[in-house]
């Protein structure tokens, strides 16, 4: 092993660096959203504390790459580029189809747990800057906001809901995206990998990411303890009446490479990837579905805005979940049902049903308002 390591050193020139250390963090493969140019990512250890990023250009070595994080093997990395990296001074390393990983007998210092994949708790967290990633925490989901939210990524609708997590330290506000909308219970604890964070006026709170991995785990220690996690809580109200107006928008995206498919036409049989270029069936992809209805009730009007899990759910639990095809499928379906019993919070629709042909009463009881939350809850895991 060490000889041809040798061998190359006398040989180098300056597209053939090379650098010594140990693999962390290896990624799964993704892809460029630029040039559809497929990578995986993972960090080097050069020294005893410090780390470099390294993209390769060439999946088929994340085997190897894996292996070396596995063993925690020491390696000489061979035909890389040395980058510039964002962080001043620093250099990222680039791997291509010449490069090669060999593992050596000593790189001169010992292994260690990198920085990223250290636990942080909540008051770590908040002390960190802006767009970092958090490698590990274990906490308590202590409140998850019943209204999710639409926003526009890059012209895709993408919901997103709030939650606040919790530990001994104290608490802070997670936001979870698309996928991972209706996986944390309140009350429950989870271990939660790869997170990020954010800030907002000077506030960090956390977000997820493409890569967080979300496990729920037995109560994180002394839960029982935390103090009380109080917000006002915006009154969810119900009402019945029926919709006079919708506008729903079904954004589309590859389930292969998660790219957004802003020229979907639904009329047609098959549908290519604008980016991993696969030719795929029109209901193979994935269907986000949002917009605004507006409920007459008792003469009065309301403009209500629809989230993607509201009507999802409701779809789901009346088997009707082909009409996400088309936008307009769905709009026609809410405005053919003569009434419908709506569950509002603020102006955001948070549950929805259609009424039955002989319930008339515009009043609901508590508890069936209460069922009917639960009923959405549940279904959403
Ligand atoms: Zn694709």
């Amino acid at each position: 092993m060490a000889s041809p390591a040798k061998k190359v050193k006398t040989e180098v020139s300056m597209d053939e660096t090379c650098v010594e250390g140990y693999i962390h963090n290896v990624s799964a493969v993704r892809i460029g959203v630029r040039n559809g140019a497929k990578y995986f990512n993972a960090s080097l250890q050069v020294s005893r504390d410090e780390f470099r990023h390294v993209v390769v250009f060439a999946v088929e070595k994340r085997s190897i790459f894996s292996l070396a994080e596995k063993n925690k093997s020491p390696v000489k990395l061979m035909k890389i580029k040395k980058r510039v990296s964002y962080e001043g001074g620093k250099f990222d390393v680039q791997c291509g189809k010449a490069t090669e990983l060999i593992v050596v007998t000593d790189v001169g210092f010992g292994f260690r747990e990198s920085p990223q994949n250290a636990q942080k708790t909540v008051a770590e967290a908040k002390a960190m800057a802006a767009r970092q990633q958090v490698g590990k925490m274990e906490v308590k989901v202590c409140r998850v906001e019943v209204a999710t939210e639409m926003v526009q990524i890059m012209g895709a609708n993408v919901e997103t809901q709030t939650c606040y997590v919790q530990d001994s330290s104290g608490h802070m506000k997670l936001q979870l995206w698309a996928g991972q909308i209706g996986l944390v219970v309140n009350g429950h604890s989870y271990q939660m990998r790869n997170l990020s964070t954010r800030e907002y006026l000077g506030c960090v709170s956390l977000t997820t990411t493409r890569n967080t991995e979300i496990a729920e785990i037995p109560e994180v220690a002394g839960a029982s303890s935390f103090p009380h996690f109080e917000v006002k809580e915006e009154v969810v109200t119900t009402l019945t009446g029926s919709i006079i107006r919708a506008e729903i928008a079904v954004s589309k995206k590859c389930t292969k490479c998660q790219a957004w498919q802003p020229d979907f036409n639904s009329a047609l049989k098959f549908h290519r990837c604008q980016r991993c270029k696969f030719l795929q069936k029109a209901e193979f992809y994935q269907c986000t579905a949002s917009g605004r209805v507006a409920l007459l009730q008792e003469g009065r009007e309301m403009d209500l805005s629809v989230t993607n899990s509201v009507i999802r759910c409701y779809l789901e639990k009346e088997a009707l979940t082909h009409l996400l095809i088309e936008g307009q499928n769905v709009e026609e379906h809410l405005l053919s049902g003569d009434a419908w019993r709506v569950h509002i919070q603020q102006d955001v629709v948070v549950g929805l049903d259609k009424v039955a042909e002989t319930a008339e009463s515009s009043e609901t009881e508590d508890g069936e308002l209460a069922g009917a939350m639960a009923a959405m809850e549940g279904e959403r895991i």
